[in-house]
């Protein structure tokens, strides 16, 4: 068969051992495809019924649910350190979001010792911010090098912050060789591969890590972030943010802060419940599917992505933005292209397909290898080369939009 047919992606999916997973996430519109889970996952269909429940659980009772809702940062976090983190159990916490935790424990680490902050430029833009930030705020020099590897090469570091995949390019780097190629501290921003690309913090060596629970582990818009302190370094390692929830013997009150042992110090306040809950069961799918086969399915749905990039895009002007080579590239892949603003819009409004656009010429195609499918992404595609062929992307509105 054709490699690049239909009938070819309709077969894979025939043999996809995740293929039932489909059918347990929303999805109303069939003909819509979704290709930006990178982004913000499908809702499971679990989900539903358990936030349902829990509404009205809280409906009933009250006050007097909090016992069980208390554990639930540490479940979650349990969950996540098991099936998608490689840690240990109390390694990982669930709280606030990925900018509030990049900034504890960025701040910790700078706590603790003396020297530069650096990342590479092409860095997701809030983990800039947030070392714009603390440089100001704590008298350090912060350097912008061009790559990973250039950041862990810098002399005279405290810090390190790098992304494990690049938010543009999906370019994938080794946590444990730039973790070991450094004395200063590293915090790995998990965002872009927890879920969808095999990670083991023990294994790599990785002290700290932070990432978000909203894109390939699906648990809803604005679900709080994972945080992880390997356990040798939490007793070390202060939050810079003291609450409650992060103090010893919380409910004892009328102490003075006192940081509770263990990864619970990096609590704050009081935990998003129903956020939580929403975490849970998409974090309980993921590790029902096992990240060795999602890992397997995003790997040949990219591939597909390449290939057909290359018969069908690059005579029509597209490039590449991603690395060919699997082994160096997350869950998606990036396609550029001078008209790249345009071509998005087009694609949603006219085409029914849904990507996103980074400035200033990324058009990003995620995969979730839970819903996505192979007859998806060729679908997807063919749309895309049809709608350039007959320049329908000269025919919408491109004025910039809020959200991208
Ligand atoms: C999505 C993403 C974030 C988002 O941070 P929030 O605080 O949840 O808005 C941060 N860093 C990276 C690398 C991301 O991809």
């Amino acid at each position: 068969m054709d490699p690049l047919s239909r009938e070819q992606a309709l077969a894979l999916d025939a043999a996809d051992p995740l293929r039932g997973f489909r059918d347990r996430f929303v999805n109303n519109d069939a003909q819509r495809i979704y290709l930006d889970g990178n982004s913000l996952g499908r809702l499971p269909l679990a989900t539903r019924d358990r936030l349902a429940a829990l509404v009205a659980e809280w409906g009933e009772r009250l006050v007097s649910g909090w016992p069980e809702w208390i554990d639930a940062p540490a479940r979650a976090g349990d969950l996540l350190a098991e099936h998608v983190l490689g840690a240990r159990p109390g390694e990982v916490t669930v709280a606030d979001s990925t900018t509030v935790n990049l900034f504890k424990l960025c701040s910790a680490v700078l706590d603790t010792h003396a020297g530069a902050i650096v990342t590479d430029r092409g860095n997701f833009p809030t983990d800039r911010y947030v070392l714009e930030g603390l440089a100001a705020r704590h008298a350090r020099e912060l350097r912008l090098v061009e790559t990973p590897a250039d950041a862990v090469a810098e002399r005279g570091a405290a810090l390190v912050l790098l992304s494990h995949v690049d938010y543009r390019t999906a370019e994938l780097a080794d946590l444990a060789a730039l973790t070991a190629a450094t004395d200063a501290d590293v915090v790995w921003d998990l965002s872009h591969s927890a879920g969808a690309v095999p990670v083991d913090l023990r294994a790599a060596g990785v002290q700290l890590a932070v990432g978000c629970t909203y894109k390939y582990l699906n648990a809803g818009p604005g679900a709080p972030a994972f945080l992880y302190v390997a356990e040798e370094r939490q007793a070390q390692l202060r939050s810079p943010i003291w609450g409650w929830f992060g103090q010893r013997d919380q409910f004892a009150m009328e102490r003075d802060y006192d940081p509770a042992d263990g990864i619970a110090r990096f609590q704050a306040g009081t935990p998003p419940v129903l956020a939580l809950a929403a975490l849970e069961e998409g974090a309980k799918l993921t590790a029902e599917a096992g990240i060795g086969a999602l890992r397997a399915k995003s790997v040949a749905m990219c591939d597909l992505i390449v290939a057909l990039h290359d018969a069908w895009l690059a005579p029509l002007g597209f490039s590449l933005g991603s690395p060919r080579d699997a082994a160096r590239r997350g869950s998606h892949v990036s396609l550029r292209h001078l008209e790249a603003w345009p071509i998005n819009v087009a694609l949603i409004e006219r085409a029914g397909v849904v990507p996103d656009f980074r400035g200033p010429d990324w058009i990003r195609l995620g995969v979730a290898p839970l819903y996505t499918s192979h007859a998806d992404v060729w679908d997807a595609l063919d749309r895309l080369r049809g709608l350039v062929e007959r320049g329908e992307h000269h025919l919408v509105d491109a004025a910039p939009g809020r959200v991208t």
